[in-house]
């Protein structure tokens, strides 16, 4: 009989590890598995709040993906998703067609702006390699433009909206760039402003609140002015205006109010919430037992019936039992049910300073720090083993 063809979307974290289970896993002409992913290599998302402020080079968040698969297991495909026709098991990509009997869908996140009027158009989002690059050099420009026109303090006011976990990442890492920035172009760093606005009642919400009062503390010691309580309700090219209304005047605003699923998802005709599909126990979707479904586009409830966080985390658990699953689905025998165990939270408050939630210990501070980097390591250890760790670890 013909070789089941497995076709996955995304290279991101649920799908780079699910290719990677299934090339350690499937028997030789067992399966054909084609990755599909937009661009050829693969992005440490995790990282990229250092890349957008400037803090670290972009380079050291993406990983070639020929460096991660075995090509004789994997076939690569370099080229973007258009659209999913699951009634035929065909995936339409810009420049051909794939057909497939089993289907992953790793496309990951996209912003949400909550239809905020000007977001989408002036904002930026701290989202891939590219979205990065673009955001590091506009704020470099801003402090070149600033020199040229003094009195245009506007240019050095930067709004960060949202103080989830990536927007609180970002700003400590921009918080620590400003005085670089300040002295390499000269600028007084008393003519710059930071502001971070949450609509929420509280910076972080739903997380420790001794660790958030922890973190806003050593932000705003950096110069971080915080908005709590605000919703940002409008963008426009040089300004933002705030739910009480207060307008702030700036060039640069990023957005991490939020993320959605991807639109394609939506597209192809599945049952979505904001572009996220609620997958059974196996992870695959009601109805379409062919199609699976990871990381930012899923939706796994936990015991009291509310969606998990989408997290990276989340997508390389559930890459382990979908790798199973698959497996299991082309030899006949039984699929593993997935269950979400977090191991815990930390996130980075720039250099040495970070707050955290691991193996039920709280931790701030260095230490903090310490456990997000083996945290990152191991990441990369995980997808590259250690010649990864060596090339992209950061032992600084
Ligand atoms: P992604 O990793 O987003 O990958 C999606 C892939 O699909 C990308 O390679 C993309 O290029 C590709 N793609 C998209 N559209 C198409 C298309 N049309 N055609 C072809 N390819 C396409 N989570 C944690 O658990 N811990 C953290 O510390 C943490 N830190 C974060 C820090 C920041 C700054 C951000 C932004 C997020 C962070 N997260 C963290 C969340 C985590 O990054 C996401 O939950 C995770 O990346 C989701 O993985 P994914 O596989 O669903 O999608
Ligand atoms: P998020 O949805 O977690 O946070 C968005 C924040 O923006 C919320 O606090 C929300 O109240 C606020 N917001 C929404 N609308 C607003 C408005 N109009 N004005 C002002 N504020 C508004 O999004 P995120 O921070 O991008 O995180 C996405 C996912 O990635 C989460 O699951 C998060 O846990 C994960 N993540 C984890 C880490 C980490 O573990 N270190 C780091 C980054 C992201």
């Amino acid at each position: 009989s013909r070789i089941p063809r497995i076709v996955i979307l995304g290279a991101g974290y649920g799908g780079i590890v699910t290719a990677l289970r299934l090339q350690k896993e499937l028997n030789y002409n067992e399966a054909d598995v084609t990755l599909v992913n937009k661009h050829d290599y693969h992005y440490i998302t995790t990282h990229l709040h250092m890349p957008a402020a400037g803090t670290d080079d972009p380079q050291n968040a993406r990983v070639s993906i020929l460096k991660l698969i075995d090509e004789f297991k994997i076939d690569f495909v370099k080229s973007t998703v258009v659209q999913i026709r699951p009634n035929d098991k065909k995936v339409i990509l810009e420049d051909g067609t794939l057909s497939y009997d089993y289907l992953v869908i790793g496309l990951g996140g996209e912003p949400e702006t909550f239809g905020i009027p000007g977001l989408k158009e002036h904002a930026h989002f701290i989202r891939s390699i590219n979205s990065v690059r673009l955001i590091r050099e506009h704020i470099e420009y801003q402090f070149a433009r600033f020199k040229k026109e003094p009195h245009r303090k506007d240019y050095l006011t930067f709004v960060v909206g949202g103080a989830g976990f990536t927007g609180i990442e970002f700003i400590g890492e921009l918080a620590d760039r400003i005085p670089k920035l300040c002295k390499e172009f000269d600028v007084d760093p008393n003519h710059v402003k930071i502001y971070n606005v949450e609509a929420a009642p509280t910076a972080l919400p739903g997380f420790d609140p001794e660790l958030v009062q922890y973190a806003m503390e050593v932000l705003q010691k950096k110069g971080v002015t915080f908005k709590i309580g605000i919703a940002l309700k409008e963008c426009t090219p040089d300004s933002i205006t705030l739910a009480d209304g207060e307008e702030i005047k700036t060039q640069t605003v990023i957005w991490t109010g939020g993320v959605r699923g991807n639109r394609l998802v939506e597209e192809a005709g599945f049952e979505a919430m904001r572009g996220r599909i609620k997958v059974d126990e196996y992870l695959r979707i009601p109805g379409h037992e062919d199609v699976y479904v990871i990381g930012d586009c899923s939706i796994v409830m936990n015991e009291e019936g509310r969606p998990y966080p989408p997290t990276a985390q989340m997508a390389i658990q559930q890459a382990d039992v979908l790798a199973h699953n698959l497996v299991a689905s082309i030899r006949n025998s039984s699929l593993k049910t997935f269950k979400y165990e977090s191991k815990g939270t930390v996130a980075s408050l720039g250099k040495n300073e970070a707050i955290g939630i691991a193996m039920g210990r709280k931790l701030k501070g260095g230490s903090a720090a310490m456990m997000k980097k083996i945290i990152d390591l191991r990441y990369l250890y995980i997808i590259g083993g250690i010649p990864l760790v060596l090339r992209k670890g950061y032992f600084n």
